[in-house]
């Protein structure tokens, strides 16, 4: 059967004035499994006037008005929990029980985190020369934003912009891609229970043309963007004088250190292969072996790998879906040729797996000997492979980490303290994490990156979507 979609503009349901529709093929059956309404450029417009007004009469709650309406949709996402995470499966490719559930399980915490920061969001009191003045700061929402969003994680990465947004008194527009809209869109219908104010916030799926209408568009006051580094870079050449949050690529090292526990260091470099089919902005792309343990690092990285099921996402024992679409495994293909091709081998895996429904199902893979110049060790892969490169000690491996104009999430592994703070010092990356994968993540995690791959969020998020006002008044003329 195929599921007949609706946007969720201006707080309607509706299939918009435009007659483009998306057939969004799952992944994991090869199936045409919903259509998509695509929003035409008048929907587009409608959307964003419908959130100037709602924002407009929403700027005004108080934090605990506006804190009480973000608990109320955590609520109301509870029970849909698990059709949420069966839709993002189907659309995904994520395992339902090894991954989805969980993901979808912290929906609320976006919310609930959001509300309670904003009832401890402060301004300052500033000294001033005049001593008859007193100068305040406050925290104003931005007004409108657009969220322009990618198919990784199409629920939780639209919920960073929406709860701190709302949280903050703004109005937010989601574009996620079409071909990963429908768990979101099937999340929206808490919004509705919850009572959020029609209008404050619509979803709007489409592709890049959809993306840059929302960019250029004198109604939108600000941009959150999560996806490519390239793509990152033509929406702030386009977008003018707009607040702005970006998060961008990943090319996240996991360095062995000679004093390592070994076991630990494998199985955990591999689960950040092969977490969410590797289509992760901190996925393990790069490990980096000090040499003296290099060949007990394979050895217990190949078992490590056996140990992963590559299978239906619905089955209960399956640990890695297949990848979520044909520009990600062609990408794969493509980094696998060149490795090879450079004197690279591979050792576990190394392409498509047959047997399956679509084609999309990716032997995990392990290559060592990856030279440094292999788009392998370059660029983002962001499919289920590990590759894996010798270093001579610590300062040969960190002047490989940072070879990287990627510089998202990083992992080091090390039993000696004084090494893991030397590492963390040298390693340029917006977070290190020792002796745990490169995919370690909290929601409430400050998150960013040095190196190019993103434009702010180190601290956390909420100031973020705000504009700091200061108030000034003269004493002295006030009776
Ligand atoms: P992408 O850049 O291709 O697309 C992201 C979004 O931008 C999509 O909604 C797309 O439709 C839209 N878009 C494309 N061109 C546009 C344009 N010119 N103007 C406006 N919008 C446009 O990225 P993707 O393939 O969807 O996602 C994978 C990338 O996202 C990876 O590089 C990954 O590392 C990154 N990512 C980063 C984080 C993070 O927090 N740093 C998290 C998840 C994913």
């Amino acid at each position: 059967m195929v599921e007949e979609l609706s946007l969720f503009l201006g707080g309607e349901w509706t299939t918009g004035s435009g007659d483009e529709r998306y057939a969004l093929v799952s992944p994991v059956t090869g199936q045409h499994v919903a259509d998509v309404p695509i929003p035409s450029a008048a929907d587009i417009d409608r959307a964003v006037a419908a959130a100037r007004a709602a924002q407009d009469e929403y700027r005004h709650w108080s934090a605990f008005e506006r804190a009480a309406l973000l608990h109320r949709i955590a609520e109301a996402i509870e029970p849909m929990v698990p059709e949420i995470a069966r839709i993002q499966t189907l659309e995904q490719g994520k395992p339902y029980h090894a991954e989805s559930l969980d993901d979808i399980a912290e929906a609320n915490e976006y919310f609930i985190n959001a509300a309670e920061d904003v009832k401890r969001l402060r301004g300052d009191v500033i000294p001033t020369t005049d001593r008859n003045k007193r100068m305040f700061t406050f925290h104003r929402p931005v007004g409108v934003w657009a969220a322009i969003t990618p198919w990784n994680f199409p629920v939780t990465i639209p919920l960073e912009y929406l709860g701190p947004g709302l949280a903050t008194g703004n109005a937010v527009i989601v574009k996620p891609p079409p071909f990963t809209a429908w768990a979101l869109l099937e999340l929206a219908k808490a919004f509705d229970e919850a009572g959020v104010p029609k209008g404050l916030v619509s979803i709007l799926p489409g592709g890049p043309d959809v993306g840059r209408r929302l960019v250029s568009h004198e109604g939108i006051d600000g941009i959150g963007f999560t996806g490519s580094s390239e793509t990152g870079r033509r929406i702030i050449a386009a977008m003018g004088i707009k607040r702005s949050i970006m998060e961008m690529s990943g090319n996240g090292p996991t360095i062995v250190a000679d004093d390592a526990d070994i076991g630990a260091a494998a199985r955990l470099a591999v689960y950040g292969a092969y977490y969410n089919a590797g289509q992760v902005c901190c996925a393990t792309e790069r490990v980096i072996v000090v040499d003296p343990v290099h060949d007990a690092f394979v050895e217990a990285a190949t078992a490590a790998a056996a140990e992963v099921r590559l299978g239906d996402p619905f089955a209960p024992d399956t640990t890695m879906g297949p990848l979520n679409n044909e520009a990600t495994a062609a990408k794969m293909d493509r980094h696998l040729a060149d490795a090879t091709e450079r004197g690279a081998e591979i050792l576990v895996g190394g392409g498509r797996a047959g047997g399956f429904p679509t084609d999309l199902y990716y032997d995990l893979t392990i290559v060592d000997g990856v030279p440094e110049d292999a788009a392998l060790a370059t660029e983002e892969s962001f499919g289920p492979v590990l590759p894996i490169i010798a270093a001579r000690d610590d300062t040969d491996a960190v002047a490989i980490a940072n070879r990287t104009h990627l510089g998202l999430q990083a992992a080091v592994f090390t039993s000696s303290l004084r090494r893991a703070f030397w590492y963390a010092d040298h390693v340029r990356s917006g977070t290190v994490v020792i002796n745990d994968s490169t995919d370690f993540w909290e929601t409430f995690q400050p998150f960013g990156g040095a190196a190019g791959t993103d434009t702010g969020w180190g601290r956390g998020s909420i100031e973020e979507f705000t504009d700091l006002q200061t108030l000034v008044i003269d004493t002295e003329n006030v009776r």
